[in-house]
C-alpha cells in the first residue's frame, strides 16, 4: 500500500489517522518505511533530507550504529526489570557530571511527564500552588500546561476536557518581556511555586531570549522565592554539552528532560538541586512513580547517545547550523518577500513574518500559506521539514555537507517560487 492508502486505512483505527497530532500534514502524511542517518525514506520509494529528525530526539541522525549495538545487547539481557539496575546510576552520573544545575535526577518516560512531576515538586517543595508559563510555549499535553500552548499550531490550541478548577493556577504571559512577568510575579508571587519556560521556545518556531531576560527571571526568582524552571525537552543536550543553563550561563532550580535524552527511544527525565530532588518519593513525599520508568532500553539508548556528544561535537553541529542559516539570510529580499531567519547550535527557522519574532503573539502574524507552500516544495524535492511554521528544524551529525548543500538549494528554490 502507498501511503494515501495507509493513511485512509489508518484513519478507520486511529484517530485522524496519525499517533499525535502534528503528523497529520495535508493532504497525508508520508509513511515511513526506513531511515537511517541523516535520511529517512517512505513506503513509496522517496528518498528525504530529514531535518525534522522525529521533532528533535535524533541528534545522532536515524538509527546511530553506536546507540543501536548497545541496545541490541541491552534486548538480549532484559527489556525491562523493574528493580534498579546499574545502567540507571551511569546515566545519572553523566547527566550530573555534563549539567551543572542537576545534582540528582528521576528518570520517567516522556517530556509530558517530566513537566508534569517537576511542577509538581516545585509544588510541594514550596507549599505554593500557582506556575507562570509564557504564551505559546509547550510543556506536554497534560492538563496543567495546556494554558496558551504552541506546539504545531495544527488543531485549535484550546483542548476541551480540562476543568477550569485545574488550569485556574496556571498563569500565561508574553515571552521576553520583563514587565509582563514582574506585574503578575507581584500580584501573585505569595502563591508562584515556579516560573517554567522553554529557554529557546522550540514550539512556535524557534524564539531565543533577549540578552539579560533568563538573568531577570532568576533574579526574580530569587527575590520572591520561586523556583526557576527550565523544559529542556528540547535545548536539553541540543544547544551544548552542559545543555541551556551552561549556554546561557544562567541556571535553573529544575530542569526537565526528553527527546535527546533517551537517545531515540521514549524517556523523559526531571532534575535540579539535591535540596530540592530529596523531596521526591520515596525518599520525600512528593509523589512520582511509573512501570517503565529508568528502562534499561531507553537508559542504555540515553548513555550510547550522551557519551558521543563532546564539546568539538557541538561545535562541528553549530557550523552546520550556521552554514545554512548564513545562506538563507542571502535569500531574503526586503522588497519581495520579507523573511525572518531565526535558530541557533543546530536548530533553524524561518518566519514569513515582517517583523522580528520576540513571543508568540509576533509569531502568529506569520503568513501561514506561504510556508505550506514552503514545505510543500521542499516535501516535493527530497527535503523533510517539521509541517508547521510553528515547529523547529534540526541539524545532526550526520548532515553531510553534501546534504546541507541540497537543503539550501531546495530552500532557494522554494523562495523564488514564493516571491
Ligand atoms: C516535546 C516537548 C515536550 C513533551 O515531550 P513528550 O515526550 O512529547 O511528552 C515538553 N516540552 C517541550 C519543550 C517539548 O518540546
Amino acid at each position: 500500500m502507498n501511503s494515501k492508502e495507509l493513511f485512509d486505512l489508518a484513519k478507520n483505527y486511529i484517530p485522524g489517522g496519525v499517533s499525535s497530532p502534528v503528523r497529520a500534514f495535508k493532504p497525508y502524511p508520508f509513511f515511513a518505511k526506513r531511515a537511517k542517518g541523516s535520511k529517512i525514506w517512505d513506503v513509496d520509494g522517496k528518498e528525504y533530507i530529514d531535518h525534522c529528525l522525529a521533532y528533535g530526539p535524533l541528534i545522532l541522525g536515524h538509527s546511530n550504529d553506536k546507540v543501536i549495538g548497545d541496545v541490541k545487547k541491552q534486548l538480549e539481557i532484559g527489556t525491562t526489570y523493574g528493580v534498579p539496575s546499574e545502567l540507571e546510576i551511569k546515566l545519572a552520573k553523566m547527566v550530573v557530571d555534563r549539567v551543572p544545575y542537576v545534582e540528582m535526577i528521576r528518570f520517567v518516560n516522556s517530556g509530558t511527564e517530566a513537566t508534569m512531576a517537576a511542577i509538581r515538586l516545585a509544588r510541594g517543595f514550596t507549599s505554593k500552588n500557582k506556575i507562570i508559563k509564557f504564551d505559546g510555549a509547550y510543556h506536554g499535553a497534560h492538563d496543567y500546561v495546556l494554558v496558551k500552548p504552541g506546539s504545531g499550531g495544527m488543531t485549535s490550541p484550546d483542548s476541551l476536557g480540562i476543568p477550569k478548577d485545574t488550569t485556574k493556577n496556571t498563569l500565561s504571559v508574553p515571552f521576553n518581556n520583563e514587565e509582563a512577568i514582574e506585574t503578575i510575579v507581584k500580584e501573585n508571587y505569595e502563591d508562584v511555586a515556579a516560573i517554567i519556560l522553554e529557554p529557546v521556545m522550540g514550539n512556535i518556531g524557534c524564539v531565543e531570549p533577549k540578552t539579560g531576560f533568563l538573568k531577570f527571571l532568576r533574579a526574580l526568582c530569587d527575590e520572591y522565592n520561586i523556583l526557576l524552571i527550565f523544559d529542556e525537552v528540547i535545548t536539553g543536550f541540543r544547544l551544548s554539552r552542559g545543555c541551556a543553563g551552561e549556554y546561557f550561563g544562567v541556571y535553573p532550580d529544575l530542569v526537565t528532560f526528553g527527546k535527546i535524552i533517551g537517545g531515540g527511544f521514549p524517556m523523559g527525565a526531571f532534575g535540579g538541586k539535591k535540596e530540592i530532588m530529596e523531596n521526591i518519593a520515596p525518599s520525600g513525599s512528593v509523589y512520582q512513580a511509573g512501570t517503565f520508568n529508568g528502562n534499561p532500553i531507553s537508559v542504555t539508548g540515553g548513555i550510547a547517545t550522551l557519551n558521543q556528544l563532546d564539546y568539538g561535537f557541538y561545535k562541528d553541529l553549530k557550523d552546520k547550523g550556521d552554514f545554512i542559516r548564513n545562506r538563507l539570510v542571502e535569500f531574503k529580499d526586503e522588497n519581495l518577500l520579507k523573511l525572518q531567519v531565526v535558530g541557533l547550535a543546530s536548530m533553524f527557522q524561518i518566519y514569513f513574518n515582517n517583523e522580528k519574532v520576540l513571543n508568540y503573539e509576533i509569531a502568529k502574524k506569520s503568513d501561514t500559506d506561504k510556508f505550506n507552500s514552503y514545505f510543500n516544495h521542499l516535501l516535493s524535492n527530497g527535503v523533510f521539514i517539521p509541517p508547521s511554521q510553528f515547529e523547529c528544524c534540526f541539524i545532526s551529525n550526520a548532515h553531510s555537507d553534501e546534504d546541507l548543500e541540497n537543503v539550501v538549494n531546495t530552500i532557494e528554490e522554494a523562495i523564488l517560487k514564493l516571491k
